[in-house]
């Protein structure tokens, strides 16, 4: 090619953008914020499509699968082991754990529908609300089972897994998911069919001093069957599978919240990517007044991205004359509204996840639930509910002893136990797990603390 021809090509990828830029610094400034993308899904599934195709094939089989299975029994909540991998270049991606502890608890409140602010849900969508029965807790055993909290910090060269492709509609994928691999400046998943892997990175990015926002959240659903045929010769399926958040997004306490402008602030965007990761689509189809597949979801086109507030009670985007016609349930954890808007799951959406659980991410609660059974039977806790103290019955001392929260959080630990009596006085009332490793073996039992 002829320098001139070269210098040519780069003056006009320069000036596009510049041109693509000042569009993008127009739309930041105007009250909506489209720039900022809430969900990377339809972009990352059609980049999926162009590196494997039969990806999207696999999605639509996927969902049809679980449409087709029976209803899981209700009444059976299923507890989902998590772990976060915090992949930071600053100290301020680096978030506190206090942040991931608020998250599992806006995580579970929104799966058994009992956030506070479910009292805001209008009076018209409040019957159509459902309990997933799905609950998250930070994973406490890591693949090797050694104890662990659940979290993995690791410190990167990366700036940023986020670049101007993100911006202008486009997606890198490969850059991107460097944040999933250890030997790339990331870290590598634990195994997918045990752990729901969330990593929690910076993928925004620096113009010019301008911090600009790109992505926050984004997830892989699940496909069927896991690998179509014609993928490429040596394709892994698995690795990547989960959950990336930006770290700003992070619990209802994230001290970096005002980073998005007052669109993001109540850790819904972990909701709503767990929401894709158990199979739910976009309420709106992904067009407008399209079909998510959910029967009792309203038809409405992508809402607008109000900073700090809810579009207006009667909105109706796709207004069909009915005498059953909904207005836009904007209330939706996969409606693309303001955090503050969100408060519920509708039962179709919540008997779809469940479908989908228990029959291709079963796995996910399946190993634990059989850890537990064992432990149950072995580790008894007396009394129970207790008050002041309890005794591990019929197990012997010397072992590491563990109590935590219901966010996870351990709140007493002990290396060595030195009688079977632990002391719970300074514990407020609640539900805790008590987890006991003796002689190479691992014990967990729940403790009900009553005053
Ligand atoms: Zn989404």
């Amino acid at each position: 090619m002829a320098v001139s021809t070269i210098l040519k090509s780069v003056r006009c990828k320069a000036v596009c953008f510049l041109i693509l830029f000042s569009l993008y610094c127009i739309q930041v400034n105007a009250q909506h914020v489209p720039a900022i993308h809430r969900c990377g899904a339809e972009m990352y599934n059609k980049a999926m499509e162009a590196k494997f195709p039969g990806y999207i094939e696999s999605l639509q089989a996927a969902f049809n699968n679980a449409v087709n299975s029976p209803s899981p029994r209700s009444g059976e909540v299923y507890r989902i082991p998590v772990v976060f991998h915090v992949i930071y270049n600053t100290d301020k991606q680096n978030i506190p754990d206090s942040c991931i502890y608020n998250q599992i608890k806006v995580l579970n409140d929104a799966y058994r529908n009992r956030h506070a602010d479910t009292a805001n849900t209008r009076a018209i969508f409040k019957p159509l609300a459902g309990d997933a029965e799905i609950e998250f807790f930070l994973a406490d055993t890591d693949p090797d089972g050694n104890p662990t909290s659940g979290i993995t910090r690791t410190h990167t060269d990366i700036e940023t897994f986020g670049d101007i492709t993100i911006i202008i509609g486009g997606f890198n994928l490969d850059y991107f998911e460097q944040m999933k691999f250890t030997d790339k400046g990331g870290h590598d998943a634990w195994p997918t069919n045990k752990y729901l892997n969330i990593w929690v990175a910076d993928a925004g990015f620096n113009f010019l001093g301008i911090y600009l926002p790109a992505l926050l959240g984004l997830a892989t659903p699940p496909r069927y069957p896991s690998l179509p045929d014609n993928w490429p010769e040596g394709s892994v399926d698995g690795i990547v599978d989960g959950v990336f958040l930006q770290y700003q997004t992070i619990g209802n306490n994230n001290p970096y919240k005002d980073d998005l402008q007052g669109l993001v602030s109540a850790g819904r965007t972990a909701v709503h990517e767990i929401g894709h990761y158990f199979g739910l689509r976009h309420i709106n189809g992904d067009e407008d007044c399209g079909d998510d597949g959910i029967d009792d979801t309203p038809e409405m086109v992508l809402s607008t991205q109000e900073a700090g507030s809810c579009p207006g009670a009667d909105i109706n985007t796709c207004n069909s004359d009915q005498p059953d016609d909904l207005p836009d349930m904007w209330e939706n954890y996969m409606d693309y509204s303001n955090d503050i808007c969100q408060t519920l799951f509708t039962a179709g959406q919540v008997n779809h996840m469940r479908k989908v659980l228990t029959t291709q991410r079963d796995t996910l609660y399946n190993w634990p639930l059989k850890t537990e059974k064992v432990l149950q039977r072995h580790l008894s806790l007396y009394p129970n509910p207790a008050q002041n103290e309890f005794r591990l019955i019929d197990m012997g001392p010397g072992g590491a002893l563990s109590v935590r929260d219901a966010f996870g959080l351990e709140v007493i630990k002990i290396d060595k136990l030195k009688d079977n009596t632990v002391s719970i006085r300074d514990l407020p009332s609640g539900f805790y797990v008590i987890t006991y490793r003796h002689k190479k073996q691992y014990f967990s039992g729940k403790l009900i603390v009553s005053r």
